[in-house]
């Protein structure tokens, strides 16, 4: 069973008794789940084991910081109709719900998700929908939320095909945290609903260790790519998960032998609360070029940046060019050597 109350998370090992008191005062405020597979892979009594660290509630998140905000990325400055968030020209947010399977300690959305926040009724994703459709520049509809893969096959099957409709619409992209935090959801019927003709599907998948891709995981996630499905991955840089060179490497390593292509390192969000989770974009880049120092160039993730305020994501990566002159350039190679180019 998922654990959800202060009292649970103690019945189960995840956090002393004496914590009972800290424990409730976060839960009021932020939503706590951790499903079974996640519970499980917890070493106990261990206070900063990277899975612990990711779900199981702390006092700390009660200190907001002055740069923190509620919306880090700016969902609302960019949403014309309820439930799309329209930043970018040629792509929408579609947040069909507003919970999740297990809810991360870090979350850029964790003022907007949580059990009772509302999913879109029927009128408002009609309404979402006319809105994609009298966009012809939209090419992709990013399914996010919440965890969309939450929905029932036939709830979500449906939607899918109504967005495929859409002529204009080629890419439907899914991001789910759901085949690390309950396997076992991602059944033979969830996975026929996301593919329809008329548009392509792909699934991100949200993990941030490499301890996640446990052998269920693993299968969960060959069901889908053995559907036709490709998937990307999207991890967050994490103090205390994954903060070091060889938890990423080995990370990204696992993705790509699950078929799951890195896609995004996310520099974590101004989220409320997290600043004890937060890295310097420096110790970032630094990340980054070890990485690029010792993984395949199939294993690369993009380290990005969502500027605060909702100006979008951007390349934070390090640079290896220099620009001199109208055509020439100084390069840096991997041991840190300059070359005239
Ligand atoms: S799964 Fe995504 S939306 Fe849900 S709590 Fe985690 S980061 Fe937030």
């Amino acid at each position: 069973m998922t654990i959800r109350l202060p009292s649970e998370l103690i019945a189960a090992g995840l956090a002393p008794p004496e914590k009972l008191a800290d424990l409730a005062r976060v839960a009021e405020r932020y939503a706590v789940a951790i499903t079974p597979a996640l519970a499980g892979l917890i070493d106990r009594p261990e206070p900063n084991d990277p899975i612990a660290r990711q779900f199981v509630p702390d006092i700390a998140e009660l200190t907001t910081t002055p740069e923190e905000r509620a919306d880090p990325i700016g969902d609302h400055a960019h949403s014309p109709v309820e439930g799309i968030v329209h930043r970018y020209p040629d792509r929408v947010l579609l947040k069909l719900v507003n919970v999740c399977a297990v809810y991360c300690r870090f979350c850029f959305r964790r003022e907007m998700v949580g059990p009772g926040r509302k999913a879109l009724r029927a009128q408002q994703i009609d309404a979402a929908l006319d809105y994609i459709a009298a966009h012809p520049e939209i090419w992709e509809v990013i399914l996010t939320g919440g965890d969309p893969l939450v929905l029932s096959a036939r709830r979500l099957g449906d939607v899918i095909k109504r967005i495929a409709a859409i002529a204009h619409v080629k890419i439907i992209r899914l991001h789910t945290r759901l085949p690390v935090a309950s396997p076992e959801k991602i059944t033979p019927s969830l996975v026929r609903a996301l593919k329809t003709p008329g548009a392509t599907t792909y699934v991100a998948l949200h993990a941030n260790h490499p301890r996640e891709l446990t052998a269920a995981a693993r299968a969960a996630i060959a069901r889908i790519v053995d559907a036709g499905i490709p998937m990307v991955s999207q991890s967050v840089l994490l103090r205390g998960v994954n903060d070091d060179a060889q938890t990423l490497e080995a990370l990204m390593r696992a993705f790509v032998e699950c078929r799951v292509k890195p896609y995004y390192l996310h520099h974590a969000d101004l989220a409320p609360g997290t600043s004890h989770f937060r890295t310097s974009l420096r110790q970032g880049q630094a990340l980054m070029r070890s990485m690029r120092g010792s993984l395949s160039g199939l294993a690369q993730p993009a380290y990005v940046l969502d500027i605060p305020g909702g100006y979008g994501k951007v390349p934070a990566g390090p640079q290896y060019v220099e620009m001199c002159g109208e055509a020439g350039a100084v390069v840096e190679d991997i041991a840190g050597a300059k070359h005239s180019y």
